[in-house]
């Protein structure tokens, strides 16, 4: 295992808080992390924000290749240093919102997977990115602000269920791994952590759908998600025949004309855009 102090302190680094550097310590943690990935010879691993490489070395001794994008170029002599026993990593000093991930993973024949301990500061944007773009992977296996992971992994009438949920599971099988205390970190961040592991997937009946509109339609039910569904999503302009339109399609579908747009399920919101895209432009 890497120490971490010991490398900042050999290469005179100092992290910098709005990249979002907090260094995983726990080797055990790490190990589950990667575990969770369930890595293995065949898998190209993409590692998004390698720090100084603890985890890539134990992502490198499992996988096939992998691929490390680190945008902080003072931290790549640490990284090659670290990672110089390993042939199978590529490390690349970049932003990940802006290498061509499509080309560098292209022509591998096996599963690919993106583990990493994400920047907090980039969370949403990584992973929208990650589901909506053509990046052709399998797995992901993120570390995450614990909030974050929750509403991910989230059920219907739970709290954390929005419209982050609903994309998350729209793409993939969403599961919540584990918990990571914010002890585990250096610097210590001010919130804990969870793992979230994102199983890629087509979901049943998406075929059926226009993508742009049931995402407007989830984006607008959850806009004002203490209104009734009636009235968050009948008043938008894009429902045609409004609130009177939304009340039939409801019924059509048996769901109470009561309902909150948390208590619908992702079916349910594929249900209900087939039903509104009839009059839908
Ligand atoms: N993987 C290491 C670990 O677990 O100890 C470091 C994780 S640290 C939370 C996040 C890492 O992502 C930092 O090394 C940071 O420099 C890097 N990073 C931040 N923004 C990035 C971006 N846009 N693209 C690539 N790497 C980024």
């Amino acid at each position: 295992m890497i120490n971490t102090n010991e490398v900042l302190k050999k290469y005179g680094l100092r992290l910098t808080k709005t990249l979002g550097q907090n260094f995983l310590t726990d080797i055990n943690i790490i190990k589950k992390i990667v575990a969770a990935g369930e890595v293995c010879p065949s898998d190209l691993v993409v590692e998004i924000g390698p720090g100084i490489g603890s985890m890539t070395a134990e992502i490198a001794a499992r996988a096939g290749k992998v691929i490390a994008v680190e945008i902080d170029r003072h931290l790549i002599p640490a990284l090659e240093e670290n990672l110089a026993s390993f042939p199978n990593v590529e490390i690349i000093n970049g932003d990940i919102m802006e290498v061509d991930l499509e080309s560098l993973t292209k022509g591998w024949t096996g599963p690919l997977k993106v583990i990493s301990n994400l920047p907090y500061y980039i969370t949403t944007p990584v992973v929208m990115m990650l589901l909506e773009g053509n990046v052709a992977w399998d797995t992901l296996v993120l570390m995450v602000q614990k909030e974050v992971a929750q509403r991910m992994a989230a059920e219907p009438s739970t709290r954390d269920y929005g419209a982050l949920t609903v994309a998350v599971k729209y793409y993939s099988e969403p599961k919540l791994a584990f918990t990571v205390s914010r002890n585990c970190f250096i610097p210590k961040p001010d919130v804990d952590s969870a793992v979230v592991k994102l199983k890629k997937r087509v979901l049943a009946g998406s075929a059926d759908v226009d993508k742009e509109f049931f995402f407007k339609v989830v984006r607008a039910s959850f806009g004002q998600r203490r209104k009734t569904l009636l009235n968050s999503l009948g008043s938008q302009p894009f429902v045609q025949g409004g609130k009177e339109r939304l009340r039939e399609a409801l019924s059509r579908l048996g769901i109470s004309e009561n309902v909150r747009a948390e208590e619908l399920s992702i079916h349910d919101f594929l249900n209900l855009t087939k039903e509104l895209s009839r009059t839908a432009e």
